[in-house]
């Protein structure tokens, strides 16, 4: 097999992760950095261990102007506590650093550290010279002195970086591609199905074996499932001072109601989108899909198969794998984080997925799974991300149930033409996605100092 360079090696388990919304750039992936910066704390010798008095922590970029909104500040402290994404209780997540004046006790192992809310500084100005936008460091004190200092950067959908650390190589891939057109070309010449090839990768790159990982994929159809049954329940106001009424259940029991109206499955499958991005905004357990802040996307596409068409578990998994690999191929060759490339590459990657999955579903070929990828993400370039008030909520609530219709759009226009008279192709879109990005003003990158974040009064 020719040898790929760059080659894709991301697990299912990384684009799709459990944990407390609202979003995994500012919530996920900051609570991966406490903890790997309080690991290295662990691993100091004892005697420069017993000489710390605190830990200090800047927030830089997008982390910083909309890190309160987003919880930056709660999702820090909770791994320096030992929390985990998955596993934290999001109750208590939501009270962490509520009252100003609590103090908490870090456990390094060897000695407990007091740490409390004005141990993090959200750092002014949105300019900086990291090489990413969402940037913290931590610093382990002694006195003024700095003993340990790390630098980390979350780089959307919960994935992390640290400054001078080298990533372990993984076991390369049986399938190796870097982008679509190559992944394309392997299933021709293997003639295997696409989640097939995504399932060997997989067994390789995550050293699961096959049964694992499927209990593995239930685990994350269960939980997004969960997140759209929880939202369909709820009702009153969302946290934060907007002041934002959940609706998910108001469409979802207009739908119910009214068997006749001839956009039924429209509206059942905006009020699953509105339910878990509610959720999210709620702080409560989500799926990154590929992010927290479209989270709402795929679930609302799923769970629209599941319980209106029939779709088996087993379709469910291979959609999975599908919509991952679009995913991967986006992570990898632009990116999927609102603070580099705006929204485009939160609603409008969860959309492409959402796209590709339904086509892989609905039986159409690999080459409508990439049309229809392309198509819902070309008509979401140069989508800005301005969250009002820093929170995940307007425009990112309504914009998940947009972001799920387009992707049913998308499948529709894909499956209805030939799809080898498609002119673009999923690389240039993505690569055009890139571009406008990096083109795009700072303040429509998470930092809530443009667009409907500053045009709105609410
Ligand atoms: S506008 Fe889009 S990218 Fe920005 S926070 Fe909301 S969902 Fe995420």
């Amino acid at each position: 097999m020719k040898k790929v360079k760059n080659i894709i090696d991301t697990s299912i388990f990384e684009i799709f992760k459990i944990g407390p919304g609202p979003s995994s750039s500012h919530t996920i992936g900051p609570m991966l950095a406490a903890g790997g910066f309080l690991q290295s704390i662990k691993e100091l010798p004892e005697d420069i261990l017993k000489k710390s008095s605190g830990i200090k922590i800047s927030l830089f970029g997008s982390l910083s102007s909309t890190g309160k909104g987003h919880g930056t500040d709660r999702s820090v402290a909770a791994g320096l506590l030992g929390w985990k994404p998955d596993t934290c209780d999001s109750a208590l997540f939501s009270e962490l650093l509520s009252s100003p004046k609590k103090t908490y006790n870090i456990d390094t192992g060897k000695k407990q550290l007091q740490f409390n809310a004005s141990d993090i500084t959200f750092e002014k100005g949105l300019h900086h010279d990291f090489p990413f936008q969402n940037t913290v460091i931590f610093r382990l004190m002694s006195g003024e002195k700095t003993l340990l200092e790390k630098e980390y950067y979350s780089i959307g959908g919960g994935f992390i970086k640290c400054k001078g650390e080298k990533e372990i190589p993984r076991p390369a891939p049986p399938y190796p591609y870097s982008n679509m057109t190559e992944l394309r070309k392997i299933i021709a010449k293997e003639e295997m199905s696409l989640p097939e090839l995504m399932v060997r990768n997989e067994l390789s790159i995550s050293g699961r074996n096959r049964e694992d990982v499927l209990r593995g994929i239930q685990d994350i159809l269960s939980a997004m499932e969960d997140a759209v049954k929880r939202g369909l329940d709820a009702k009153g106001l969302l946290p934060g001072p907007i002041g934002l009424a959940r609706k998910a259940h108001v469409l979802y029991s207009r739908a119910s109601r009214q068997e006749h109206i001839p956009d039924r499955f429209l509206v059942f499958l905006n009020a699953y989108a509105l339910a878990a991005s509610e959720e999210n905004a709620s702080g409560h357990k989500v799926v990154t899909a590929p992010t927290s802040g479209s989270a709402g996307v795929l679930p609302a596409v799923l769970y629209l198969l599941k319980h209106h068409f029939n779709v088996p578990d087993h379709k469910l998994y291979e959609g999975m794998f599908v919509a991952a690999a679009i995913g991967f191929i986006v992570k990898h060759n632009a990116s999927i984080s609102g603070a580099e490339v705006g929204c485009q590459g939160e609603i409008g990657v969860a959309s492409a997925m959402g796209a590709a999955l339904l086509s892989h579903i609905n039986g159409y070929s690999i080459k409508v799974v990439e049309n229809a990828a392309e198509i819902a993400l070309e008509h979401h370039l140069g989508m800005t991300c301005d969250p009002i008030g820093g929170y995940v909520q307007i425009p990112c609530i309504e914009r998940n149930a947009v972001g799920a219709v387009n992707a049913y759009n998308a499948y529709l226009l894909a499956s209805a033409g030939d799809p080898h008279k498609q002119k673009i192709r999923l690389d240039e879109v993505v690569k055009a996605m890139l571009q406008t990005g990096r083109d795009m003003s700072l303040k429509y990158k998470e930092t809530a100092k443009g667009g409907l974040a500053v045009c709105s009064k609410c």
